[in-house]
């Protein structure tokens, strides 16, 4: 069986190791700088977690200036009608998504 990868050709052998390891390093240096420049068109939202403090009811909206945690609210649990107070504040990344959306959509009709 004549190979080119065999072991008394090594000057190939160790160009292949060479372009192999060269292939791996851009294609990291790739993936990473995609991952960068997909983090800058990330955008956070500001989500406030409304709890009612009697029934655990609990509600999220957006976050509102003023919005503290342990605040009451003049709003009203739809449940029993306790005042609710302010449970949670947090950030939620969005991505968007609508140009790696369709293609996913299509392959999967594909399969
Ligand atoms: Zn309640």
């Amino acid at each position: 069986m004549p190979t080119i990868f065999a072991e008394n050709n090594p000057t190939i052998l160790t160009l292949f190791a060479i372009f192999a390891l060269a292939s791996t390093i851009a294609l990291v240096a790739l993936t990473m700088e995609l991952k960068r420049q997909e983090r800058k068109i990330t955008t956070t939202l500001t989500k406030t977690v409304l709890l009612c403090p009697s029934c655990k009811y609990t509600k999220t909206r957006k976050y509102q200036e003023g919005d503290y945690i342990g605040k009451e609210l003049d709003e009203n649990c739809p449940r029993c009608s306790t005042k609710l107070i302010i449970d949670l504040i947090y950030e939620e990344e969005i991505t968007p998504k609508k140009r790696q959306k369709r293609p996913t959509h299509f392959s999967q009709k594909a399969l």
